[in-house]
């Protein structure tokens, strides 16, 4: 048996103002081996995405050919020559690699480039277009997907992680590779089933409503013939008909039972819709709980709207500006993405001051620049920090840490969502002396900051990913869908 592996992922905001161009996968993540062949080289079983289908292909026996895995932070739609670029490397590898028995794709399901709303539905097209009708092509999706009929139609089985955060990609991995194990002996057969769900939201499975639907999930699971169930929570920052939650039913083709199951899943997850926002508060109902409470720091707020792994600028201010209003010490804030006062610090040096204008600079929803007196404390520029969904370590380039009117702020040159405490303790603070720690990011922090908090706050601020949608923006939803149309209900 041959298996055929790929991946590319880009979580696409139709909103943000960062362009996204083939550089930005380059720069960020961009994995191609030497040559393909049978034996891939050491370094592709390493490759978040793949790596779980080549260490089991190994351990079974079986040929794999590792084609090209790239990863942007998300922007706004990719520059179209650069998308294609990118996808007809993956599309031209599997032209060589042909025969192929299983093709595994690990794509995000929310990738839209200049010209094309549905990327991965464009991909597995043209895999499919590639292996004929009758060859497995499967396909581990993000949650955050919006999931359409076309991604649907040309693949054969659709599984996505059911974490968020995503900490199961390879155990979802594992599951995908056994439907694609027994479709290619001829053991099963497998249909995807789409149950759309019109809600738009962010829902975190650390709750205990949206974990108890994750149960679900998995009792369902075990049924006989159903293959694997997944929950896509959608994408809301993104304009066009697929936008919204939806529930993947895969399942042997002729079972009737299937739309009813996807529909009460999907009747389950819309009661849990508003478990999340409702965690959301203003920043001064925080600092005031904080200030009251008699327990030691550190508590630690989320900036949840200014989330570069939502496609957003990562420098708004309005957190920044209200612990300087009102004065509170013991804060440190992380990560400003901010390259023109980097520089500044760099060149003004160690211990020296600054009078800086800091971040707001991505447009309006990164609200007004704030303007200080800075004291340079510390520079760093080899700070790594690890991804917990995927175990991979990414560069925050040229790192300063900087003193404004009291408050600690971490500026740096790579747009980035702070996953890590070493974003601090690499330029020499200690977490567990503070009393507030900030940090830019919509939940995948929860990983590594919530055991070390006394208490995580999750702040709403205007930023871009505000869960205040404004339908204005919006031209091309399909309506209804909640929380815009108060009357959206499931089927
Ligand atoms: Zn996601």
């Amino acid at each position: 048996m041959n298996i055929f592996v790929a991946g590319m992922m880009m979580e696409t905001n139709s909103f943000s103002a960062i362009p996204c161009t083939r550089d930005s996968f380059v720069n960020a993540m961009y994995y191609r081996p030497e040559a393909l062949g049978p034996e891939p080289e050491a370094a592709a079983y390493e490759q978040f995405g793949y790596r779980t289908f080549l260490r089991l292909a190994r351990e079974k026996g079986y040929g794999a050919y590792a084609s090209l895995h790239a990863f942007a932070e998300p922007a706004a739609p990719c520059r179209q020559e650069d998308y294609e670029s990118l996808r007809d490397e993956i599309i031209d590898d599997l032209r060589s690699a042909m025969p192929v028995d299983m093709v595994f794709l690990m794509l995000h399901g929310a990738q839209m480039a200049q010209g094309y709303d549905d990327c991965e539905g464009d991909i597995i097209e043209r895999v499919r277009a590639i292996v004929g009708p009758d060859i497995f092509i499967g396909v581990e999706l993000d949650l955050h997907g919006n999931v359409t009929t076309r991604m649907a139609e040309a693949s054969n089985a659709l599984v996505a992680c059911l974490l968020y955060p995503h900490t199961d990609f390879d155990e979802r991995g594992e599951q995908l590779f056994e439907i694609g194990e027994r479709f290619a002996r001829g053991e099963i057969r497998t249909h995807n089933h789409i149950q759309r769900v019109p809600m738009m939201g962010l829902y975190y499975t650390t709750l205990p409503r949206m974990a108890a639907v994750n149960d679900a999930v998995l009792v369902a699971e075990r049924r006989e013939g159903i293959h694997s169930v997944s929950l896509m929570h959608g994408f809301a920052w993104a304009d066009h008909p697929d936008v919204g939650a939806a529930v993947i039913v895969v399942a042997e083709p002729d079972r009737d039972d299937v739309p009813e199951l996807a529909r009460h899943l999907g009747r389950q997850f819309f009661a849990a819709r508003d478990e999340t926002c409702d965690l959301r508060r203003p920043i001064d109902d925080i600092l005031d709980e904080i200030a009251a409470s008699g327990e030691p720091g550190p508590f630690v707020i989320a900036d949840v709207a200014d989330n570069a792994g939502g496609g957003a600028g990562a420098d708004s201010t309005f957190i920044l500006q209200r612990l300087i209003e009102r004065g509170v010490g013991d804060a440190a804030l992380a990560m400003i993405w901010d390259p023109i006062a980097v520089d500044f610090a760099y060149r003004a040096g160690l211990g020296n001051r600054l009078n800086l204008r800091l971040g707001g600079k991505t447009g309006p929803f990164a609200g007004p620049p704030v303007d200080g007196d800075a004291t340079v404390i510390a520079l760093a520029d080899a700070i790594e920090q690890e991804d917990p969904a995927g175990g991979l370590m990414f560069g925050i380039g040229r790192a300063a840490l900087l003193r404004i009117d009291g408050v600690l702020v971490v500026v740096n040159s790579v747009r980035q969502q702070v996953y890590d405490p070493v974003c601090f303790t690499g330029l020499g603070i200690d977490l567990s002396a503070l009393r507030v720690v900030v940090v830019k990011s919509t939940q995948h922090f929860y990983e590594y900051f919530g055991p070390l908090a006394t208490k995580t706050f999750y702040c709403e601020t205007p930023g871009s990913l505000t869960l205040d949608f404004d339908p204005a923006r919006y031209r091309r939803l399909q309506r209804p869908i909640w929380p815009i149309d108060a009357d959206a209900a499931p089927e």
